[in-house]
């Protein structure tokens, strides 16, 4: 009857279920902190913020939404 306490470890399994994690990776899509917006219509500059992105600025000269350089 002590085979009993035996048995019952093996059932347990201390490790994690199946799930593997570790694919994908949730990098943000776009290009690195550093950089500037500037305008596809008359080339003016901005430094990008890193908090916000190009597509959200417009043209403070001809309001034309700002792409990233
Ligand atoms: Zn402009």
């Amino acid at each position: 009857m002590l085979n009993r306490l035996f048995r019952g470890r093996g059932m347990g399994g201390g490790r994690a279920g199946g799930q593997g994690r570790g694919a994908g990776g949730g990098n943000k899509p776009g290009a690195g902190p550093s950089g500037d917006c500037v305008c596809p219509k008359c080339g003016y500059k901005l430094s990008h913020q890193v908090a916000k992105r190009c597509m959200d600025q417009t043209c403070p000269k001809c309001g034309t939404q700002m792409v990233r350089e």
